[in-house]
């Protein structure tokens, strides 16, 4: 009796381990809700016996692409206030001829950009959606600490005119320059002038389906989107039969459904829902409803958006992805959508290419370094601007030189330097 009961508890034991394999392991077909589940599959090298299967995982900077193959990685995918776990909109694209694109670049992502050890030289085509600092408010992060760390070009950033020259991409550009003035004029006492230069390209954000950048193959669109003032627009990228659609701040319109049409992978907010705003956003519940439902997409309209356009996969992204959220998000795009869905999280990454799209998180260092470039770091012309630093402040110093002299002389020998070239 005894033996029996031992091997009935064993036989339910293993029935339920292996449910609960299967609930981690074999993830419904085009789904992606278990995703941190997912993320702990990590593969590799396991031991000198064997390897662990290489399953869900993205290891940056291991992997060539094919030539015609696209990654994605969602280098944010939350809201306006920040969180350590969560930025805000970011995406990152890599296609197999080596360009990258930044379709907005929000709150916070530029930390999860640095873990994927690309080069800054590489990370310099920016396309904003619009002007809120949840899609471009870590462009300062791109722009000097891009610079500072070996981009050797300008940074280039295209975006929309707004509905005056003062709501436009170009003219937060100038306001940007000026704000962050201090900072360009000091850093340009040693650093090269040209990589902390930014080029802007404004397009009328009315534009339908317009082409706004062509280069190399590669040709990304923009078209109108409906969302808190004129001047949100939404991209698409193409390339080799590819086409990428990334969706900026809207309420549902009728731009996106038509161009969105065909395209393979389809990126639209879909907003937290009025209640959570209201129980988790410390929203008030007439903000909370207009924010959810006339300024944004609503899970269910995301829903109709996608059971409409039929893209190869769709995902969401734009509310805080966790435990207290993402189901009744999901169950809400669930009544109206069922085809291929990824409940976007930072971090997440899709490969696609002509016969499938995979999808994996990504497995980063906290504490990356800046990845040298093809080319080396530039070194500004002496006396670019003059010195920023007055004889007052300059009276001031304290005379270290006595500790510092054999440390400073070994290394102008390591790196050949002339002291009589190197003035302060
Ligand atoms: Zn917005
Ligand atoms: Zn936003």
């Amino acid at each position: 009796m005894r033996t029996f009961l031992t091997m009935s508890v064993c036989l339910i034991a293993l029935v339920v381990a292996g449910l609960y394999i299967g609930e981690v392991y074999e993830r419904p077909p085009g789904d992606s809700l278990l995703t941190v589940k997912e993320a702990q599959a990590a593969g590799g090298k396991k031991d000198n016996k064997g390897s662990a299967p290489d399953r869900y995982v993205y290891f940056p900077a291991t992997e060539t692409m094919a030539s015609d193959e696209i990654r994605v990685i969602a280098c944010g995918t939350g809201m306006p206030a920040a969180r350590r776990g969560e930025a805000a909109t970011c995406w990152l694209v890599e296609l197999g001829n080596g360009d990258k694109f930044f379709f907005d670049i929000g709150t916070g992502s530029m930390a999860n950009v640095a873990a994927l050890l690309i080069p800054y030289d590489n990370l310099d085509k920016v396309f904003l959606t619009h002007l809120h600092t949840d899609h471009w408010g870590d462009f300062d992060a791109l722009w000097a600490g891009g610079w500072t760390a070996g981009r050797t070009e300008a940074l280039k950033v295209w975006g929309p005119s707004g509905a005056t020259p003062e709501m436009g991409t170009k003219a937060a550009i100038e306001s940007f320059m000026k704000t962050f003035h201090w900072d360009y004029i000091t850093r340009l006492q040693k650093l090269a002038s040209e990589p902390g230069r930014i080029e802007v390209h404004e397009f009328d954000y009315r534009g339908e389906n317009q082409v706004v950048y062509n280069e190399n193959g590669v040709k990304i669109r923009s078209f109108p989107a409906i969302h808190s003032g004129d001047g949100s627009v939404s991209y698409a990228l193409e390339w080799k039969g590819h086409k990428l659609v990334f969706g900026g701040d809207t309420f549902p319109n009728k731009w996106f459904i038509k161009y969105a049409q065909d395209a393979d992978f389809v990126v639209h907010e879909c907003m937290h829902l009025p209640g959570q705003m209201v129980e988790w956003y410390n929203q008030a519940p007439p903000v909370a409803l207009y924010v959810a439902t006339q300024i944004h997409t609503s899970p269910q309209a995301f829903g109709k958006i996608m059971s409409t356009i039929k893209p190869r996969r769709a995902v969401a992204y734009h509310f805080f992805n966790e435990e207290s959220t993402r189901y009744a998000i999901y169950e809400s795009i669930r009544e109206v959508y069922d085809g291929p869905l990824s409940m976007a999280a930072d971090m997440m990454v899709w490969n696609i290419t002509k016969d499938k799209i995979t999808e994996r998180m990504a497995v980063s260092p906290d504490d990356a370094w800046s990845v040298p470039g093809s080319k080396p770091p530039p070194v500004g012309k002496p006396g670019q601007v003059p010195p920023q630093l007055s004889q007052e402040m300059e009276a001031g110093s304290w005379d270290v030189s006595d500790v510092e002299a054999n440390m400073v002389k070994k290394f102008m020998k390591d790196y050949n330097l002339d002291p009589k070239k190197m003035k302060k």
